[in-house]
């Protein structure tokens, strides 16, 4: 078995060690015996984005966003809407994640015209939602706790039907009004969380390569790994937001 992973805007979207979830998915193949490659696929390129199994796409500024209207426009933007049609799982991450709705309307009210891959949009707000937060994935995401770090004035508000990728626990997730975060359209998962993301939430991790495997390959058992200290990790930040929230209110 092999997973081809597509980094999409490295140099542009690479806010908080979001890379790092690229390391955890090949680490957490690599354990297995499972094969993978990852191309970098920057403005300009003019890679087939057709053959991958797994993009990922992290974070970034509203003026990075902006840049990236013309690469969008030129082409990739009807290959991403082709390839989540298609069943190809999506991690995005914060800037990434706004990417993949109808728009982005910045405080200032520059309105960047996004891919309109998924039902949302998102409006910036006044002030910054900044901390550590924790939700819950919804069922049809395997269902475990998250934890992660957010920074984003961008408010996102989901279409009718559109499933959010987990409720809130702590903090603000997609708007601090609905306790929705993220999104989860067919093997889109939209997320605020930086941190980077998978390395200290593995279930999701593993939750992740599975959809990918499973369209490729039809199943997909992955073996357990010993997950001890990343549980730990997990546990640990968990507890810490849960308990200072509580102590807050
Ligand atoms: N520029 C967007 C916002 O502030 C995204 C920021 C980010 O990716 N951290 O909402």
């Amino acid at each position: 078995m092999e997973l081809k992973i597509c980094h999409l805007y490295p140099e542009v979207l690479n806010l908080y060690g979001d890379r790092g979830n690229i390391r955890c998915l090949t680490k957490r193949l690599s354990w297995r015996g499972i094969d993978c490659s990852v191309a970098r696929v920057g403005i300009g390129d003019q890679t087939d984005l057709s053959q991958f199994d797994l993009f990922f796409i992290g974070g970034g500024q509203d003026f990075e966003q902006e840049v990236l209207l013309g690469d969008l426009k030129g082409g990739k933007g009807d290959a991403i809407r082709g390839a989540v049609e298609d069943g190809k799982t999506f991690l995005c991450i914060c800037g990434g994640y706004q990417m993949m709705g109808h728009y982005y309307e910045t405080y200032d009210g520059v309105k960047c015209e996004f891919l309109g891959a998924v039902d949302f949009y998102t409006v910036g707000g006044k002030t910054r939602m900044i901390d550590n937060y924790v939700f819950r994935l919804g069922e049809e995401s395997g269902g475990s706790t998250v934890v992660g770090f957010e920074n984003h004035s961008g408010k996102t508000y989901l279409g009718e039907g559109v499933k959010p990728l987990g409720t809130v626990l702590a903090g603000n997730g997609n708007n601090g009004e609905d306790r929705t975060e993220g999104v989860r359209y067919r093997n889109v998962f939209g997320s605020y969380s930086h941190g980077p993301i998978l390395p200290k939430n593995p279930e999701f991790a593993d939750f992740l390569l599975t959809t990918a495997l499973e369209r490729r390959y039809g199943n997909a058992q992955l073996e357990p790994l010993a997950d001890g200290f990343e549980k730990t990790a997990h546990d640990a930040v968990m507890n810490h937001v849960l308990n200072h929230e509580v102590k807050d209110a």
